[in-house]
């Protein structure tokens, strides 16, 4: 069955579950704008890579904390790719572990600022700029959670589990209101996945380490996390809305 192209745009596609959701979605034909915060180099080594396939891609700058960089950003992705049809809102942060009783200001406003008010300043921007209608397949929006919504990371960071828990409900009530526009909203909550992201949790190797407790027997790949949001994302997940999908090898 072929498959309809869809105009794609990732928040925090340079590195990690996003890169690899920017990829997959060049693999199966389709144009791809990443936002990244500032590591320009590995955005354009996305683009280059999508580019060498024979895909579309496009690199924009943007602090998904500031709402100006987000106006920019989607500005700019639908400029390049003639409109969108699907947003996945990856991009996120966590910080280094400790029980909640030791955490700073700043650290919980850059957590809040960064994984919830960023998500809903993308969230917001895709419900006003996806196309709505009758036509099929419906447009999408893919929010990346965290199986910490489920487990709370206590000791961890219970402030990164609240912003995700916040998505897992922002996922069900946007689900309803945009379900009779024709966009579908569903969540995917990853678990374990080994990525860069565990550096700044101060623990490099964390998802390798802790492995070993996942029902699967080990830790989970940024690819095997981007064939679940590109299915959302596309139009083969026709019925899905308001789902969360726990990608996180039975944890
Ligand atoms: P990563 O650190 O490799 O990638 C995160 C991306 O978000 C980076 O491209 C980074 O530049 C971007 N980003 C961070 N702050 C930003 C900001 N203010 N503005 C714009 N972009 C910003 O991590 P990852 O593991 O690929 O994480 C992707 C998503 O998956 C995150 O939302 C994360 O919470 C979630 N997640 C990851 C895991 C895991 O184990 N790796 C588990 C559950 C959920």
């Amino acid at each position: 069955m072929s498959e309809a192209r869809r105009r794609i745009l990732v928040t925090g596609g340079s590195r990690g579950i996003g890169r690899a959701t920017a990829l997959l979605s060049a693999r199966r034909g389709w144009p791809v704008a990443l936002g990244y915060h500032s590591d320009v180099a590995a955005a354009e080594s996305v683009v280059e890579e999508v580019r060498t396939g024979g895909g579309m891609a496009h690199a924009i700058q943007a602090d998904v904390a500031q709402e100006a960089d987000v106006l920019h950003l989607f500005d700019e992705a639908e400029t390049a790719l003639g409109g969108l049809d699907a947003v996945v809102v990856n991009a996120g942060i966590v910080a280094p572990g400790m029980p909640l009783a030791r955490m700073e200001a700043d650290r919980l406003r850059r957590m809040i600022d960064t994984n919830l008010v960023g998500a809903l300043f993308c969230a917001r921007e895709a419900a006003r700029r996806l196309p709505r209608g009758t036509e099929r397949p419906a447009a999408a929006l893919v929010l990346v959670s965290s199986a910490a919504a489920r487990l709370g990371a206590p000791f961890e960071y219970v402030d990164y589990a609240a912003t995700k828990g916040a998505l897992d409900t922002l996922t069900i009530g946007l689900a309803k209101e945009l379900g009779g526009d024709n966009i579908r909203v569903n969540a995917v909550r990853p678990g374990l996945i080994e990525t860069e992201i565990h550096a700044s949790g101060g623990r490099p190797d964390r998802a390798r380490e802790l492995g070993s407790g996942v029902p699967l027997g080990r830790a989970g790949t940024a690819e095997e996390v981007a064939e679940a949001i590109v299915w959302l994302a596309s139009g083969n997940a026709s019925y899905a809305t308001g789902a969360i999908l726990d990608i996180a090898g039975g944890r």
